[in-house]
């Protein structure tokens, strides 16, 4: 090193440091980083009652995408009102291209379309401080739960993680928790606010937005009441944030897939690794729980339907 490029050089660090020190915009305004991550499906969005409601190329669907992006710009409007200084928004129903990206809160970021490597949650990382599920539903094999199904509704009975048959809600909390951030706000039926208390313990605040007759009916909570609802709840979660506790299981973390019929098992046997328990049951098991739900997924993707 010749004295020239020293010089240059600790004329550059003084000046790096000089700009970590100096406060950021956001520290002058008094915040620091807060990041919330939402996930938005479908069924238990307000007023969705019916797969029509939430298939592309149907009458109803162009009403129930508006009030998908209604649902979650309450959770953004809440969370920008506790703080929050960056909400990332996933879509993650069907084609994952349900949100208008122009009727989206502007002030929150937008993943949109599909196959994502993380599916329901793809962008969280450890940098985010909450996750919230918002429009969510119970697992397959619900009662009196709006349009209940895990993952695929065509595929799969049901999942297993370690014992515990988990909901969506629970899978993705999961996947939340490897990377050190808490689910604190689920909301949907009152079916899988039931379930996100029973998975997720008795402090994560739950929003119903609607009581399900059965399958396919339901009484919605008036439509301004269900946004101050949801808006309310997620000034609640994060204002309790600091006692949440992350979502985690004692890997390695075995997995059980039931299918609906045998031939879905069929395909799902290909898979390297994979376990026949029954005619429609297949299992294995992961060290890691990332790489545990990509196989899931896989074995979810090539079956065929029904
Ligand atoms: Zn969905």
């Amino acid at each position: 090193m010749n004295k020239r490029i020293m010089g240059i050089g600790v004329t550059a660090v003084l000046a790096f440091a000089l700009v970590l020190a100096a406060p950021s915009s956001a520290q002058v305004k008094g915040k620091t980083p807060f990041k919330v991550f939402i996930s938005v499906d479908m069924e238990g969005i307000w007023g969705v009652v019916h797969a029509d409601q939430t298939s592309p190329g149907t009458a109803e669907y162009g009403a129930a995408r508006k009030w998908m992006a209604a649902d979650v710009n309450a959770a953004v409007q809440g969370a920008i009102s506790a703080g929050a200084t960056e909400v990332v928004v996933n879509d993650s129903h069907g084609s994952m291209r349900n949100i208008d990206p122009g009727d989206l809160d502007p002030r929150a970021t937008l993943i949109t379309g599909s196959p994502k490597p993380l599916s329901m949650m793809q962008g969280i990382d450890p940098s985010f401080a909450a996750c919230f599920l918002i429009g969510y539903h119970a697992k397959a094999g619900t009662q009196d739960a709006i349009l209940d199904h895990t993952i695929s509704g065509s595929v799969v009975r049901g999942i297993k993680v370690n014992g515990l048959e988990l909901p969506e809600l629970g899978l993705n909390a999961l996947i939340a928790g490897y990377y050190g951030v808490p689910v604190v706000l689920v909301s949907g039926d009152t079916a899988v606010c039931r379930q996100a208390a029973e998975v997720l313990g008795k402090d994560v605040v739950t929003v119903a937005v609607k009581e399900a007759y059965g399958r396919l009916a339901a009484k919605l909570v008036p439509m301004d009441e269900a946004r101050q609802k949801i808006e309310a709840g997620v000034r609640e979660a994060l204002g309790k944030v600091a006692a949440a506790k992350p979502f985690k299981m004692q890997g390695p973390y075995a997995f059980e897939l039931m299918y609906h019929v045998s031939a879905q098992a069929d395909m799902g046997a290909m898979i390297p690794g994979t376990k026949r328990v029954d005619a429609r049951t297949l299992a294995f098991t992961a060290d890691d729980y990332i790489q545990g739900f990509r196989t899931l997924r896989a074995m979810i993707s090539i079956a065929p339907a029904r």
